[in-house]
């Protein structure tokens, strides 16, 4: 491709609104513009890259006997309500009528629409199992569309289901995908890790998230190194600490703590580090009263705490409720003698609170807390659990070693479904008894947008983006240094020459000064340049340079092709 005939308009400088590297240098390269919140045009340059990452996921998917489809967009809301989700969804799914009135939504995700698809001719066991899978726009509205295409409203997915009729071929299909997307993630040249991710009310080891690792993701990803165990911080187990020995109690005693409510503040009041702390927090589950007990130091987990109470709705009590279920002002309640107070008032504890000798907890009343508070003898807990969001010094609860953190870009998520949208949609089938059984289903997205800016995050330097070379847009920039005479006329043979033997060429011909081309070189960030000019073709020469390298090298005319061949491993 000529560059002096194709649409790659780059800036100096990135849009003030754009908020993460990748963002920016998408921005600056002409990958993309930006049409409102979270909705983005794709240019020529971007598109290239799109569909380079697709190619790369259809090609896997085929290899593993998924097939492709292609769904509308517009989704009616008849399935959505079949599902159950009409009602339940919430803002992110846009919602309209059309001129009959009739609801329609645009697709968030496909799993009605797919099941709604499979449901109109496949009724017998012989038909399964099945994986169908699309490339398309998916339309969320998301409350804070950000990071450019990272999070945007407007964004390119490839969604995939699979349809089963037993388990153990349910199982078999997950592990498949599972497969396949290691295969995806590893030809795109990321760094990346399958992380456990939660799976609400299914259970069992069937949910993943494949995070790329990088300082900028949204994620956090425990790891522990030992045995491999790796989850999503969020949803990380940790292991029971060892219980501290209840030894030299110090008798309790009240302390004033004039208008210190928070941790931060009665601990430097009192001059007690954080971790002697009892906190007490108050929330309100399902309509009722729990209470929970943290180390002063450590946060609560909240889908932790909803898992465990099996709560449809949590939250944080407002302070006229925590007043009502403590009876003790705002930042002032303890757990001492709340159970002859409140019997009814069941009381949590994460297992940290265990470590905790001659601790200080709220008193109960307005500006004073207790000193050398004693599980036991000063107060009750009905259940201990791990509640605590996981942190430095927390450890695996599968080996016992301490857990590394890492910060991750979630690009792609695989799901054991079971029936769940099976069973509300009637898409059932005839086993080999002629007995009917919904079909047990998996979900499994890429955001294949999302992908490109991970790429970016995870390879870039000042100059701008450093492309892997399966998702580089061109194999190699060719850059000629005059517009005519004989350095125009070999970097013409050269680009044709390079593309008779399959090679994809970016050609900057473009009379513009050499600093100019050689600074849109670097933000474009093709792996591999090529310059011709007139100090080295005399003696035969032309300049080779890696995105990643120094200096450049100099190599001969004769061969060229050949060479290059040989680096891209063509
Ligand atoms: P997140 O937790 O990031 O919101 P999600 O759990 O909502 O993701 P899924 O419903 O599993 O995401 O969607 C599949 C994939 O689509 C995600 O792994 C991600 O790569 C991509 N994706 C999700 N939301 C967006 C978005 N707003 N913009 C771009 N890509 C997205
Ligand atoms: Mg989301």
């Amino acid at each position: 491709m000529k560059l002096s005939q194709y649409y790659i308009p780059t800036l100096k400088e990135a849009p003030k609104d754009a908020d993460i590297v990748s963002a920016k240098l998408m921005l600056r390269a002409g990958l993309i513009r930006k049409t409102a919140s979270g909705l983005y045009e794709w240019l020529p340059l971007g598109m290239r890259i799109l569909k380079k990452v697709e190619n790369i996921i259809r090609e896997e998917l085929n290899a593993a006997g998924c097939c492709e489809v292609w769904l509308p967009v517009v989704q009616p809301q008849e399935i959505w309500e079949e599902s159950g989700r009409w009602a339940y969804y919430g803002k992110e799914l846009l919602r309209f009528k059309d001129r009959k009135g009739a609801g329609f939504c645009l697709a968030p995700t496909a799993e009605e629409a797919m099941t709604d698809l499979v449901m109109k001719d496949v009724n017998s066991y012989k038909q399964l199992p099945l994986c169908l899978y699309q490339f398309g726009t998916k339309f969320r509205d998301e409350i804070r569309p950000r990071f450019g295409i990272m999070r945007a409203r407007e964004f390119y997915m490839k969604d995939a289901y699979s349809f089963c009729a037993d388990e153990k071929s349910a199982e078999k299909w997950y592990q498949i995908l599972y497969e396949a997307y290691i295969r995806i993630f590893t030809r795109c040249g990321f760094k990346f890790k399958p992380v456990e991710a939660d799976t609400g009310n299914i259970g069992g080891n069937f949910s993943h998230e494949f995070m790329v690792l990088a300082q900028t993701g949204e994620n956090e990803i425990s790891v522990c190194h030992k045995c491999g165990y790796t989850a999503n911080t969020e949803k990380t187990e940790i292991k029971e600490p060892a219980p501290a020995e209840l030894k030299d109690l110090l008798p309790a005693e009240e302390v004033l703590t004039p208008n210190a409510r928070t941790i931060d503040e009665v601990s430097s009041f009192l001059k007690q580090p954080a971790e002697s702390f009892i906190k007490m927090l108050v929330y309100k589950a399902d309509g009722k009263g729990v209470v929970v007990l943290m180390r002063g130091n450590d946060e609560l987990n909240e889908i932790k705490l909803k898992k465990l109470l099996n709560a449809e709705e949590l939250e944080k009590a407002s302070p006229e409720f925590y007043e009502e279920v403590t009876s003790s002002p705002l930042g002032f309640a303890g757990p001492c003698g709340l159970k002859a107070r409140k019997p009814e008032v069941k009381i949590y504890a994460d297992n940290y609170v265990k470590t905790i000798v001659n601790g200080t907890a709220g008193a109960n009343k307005k500006d004073t807390h207790i000193k050398n508070v004693n599980l036991g003898r000063d107060f009750e807990v009905d259940v201990f659990a791990d509640l605590k969001l996981a942190s430095k010094g927390d450890r695996c609860p599968r080996c016992g070693e301490e857990f590394e953190f890492m910060r991750g870009i979630e690009v792609g998520h695989t799901f054991k479904l079971g029936t769940k949208y099976s069973q509300a949609m009637g898409a059932n089938f005839l086993d080999e008894a002629q007995k009917s059984k919904p079909m047990i289903m998996g979900c499994y997205g890429i955001g294949v947008s999302r992908v490109i800016a991970a790429a970016i995050e995870q390879s870039h330097d000042d100059n701008g983006i450093i492309w892997p070379e399966p998702l580089s847009p061109f194999d190699v920039e060719l850059i000629a240094l005059d517009t005519e005479g004989e350095v125009k006329q070999k970097a013409d043979e050269i680009f044709n020459s390079l593309r008779a033997e399959g090679i994809s060429v970016l050609y900057d011909d473009r009379a513009e000064r050499p600093g100019v081309k050689f600074k849109d070189a670097d933000l474009i960030g093709i792996p591999h340049r090529l310059v011709i000019g007139r100090k080295l073709l005399p003696e035969g020469k032309l300049e080779y340079k890696s995105r990643t390298a120094e200096k450049p090298e100099f190599w001969q005319l004769e061969g060229l092709e050949n060479k290059i061949k040989q680096i891209l491993g063509k």
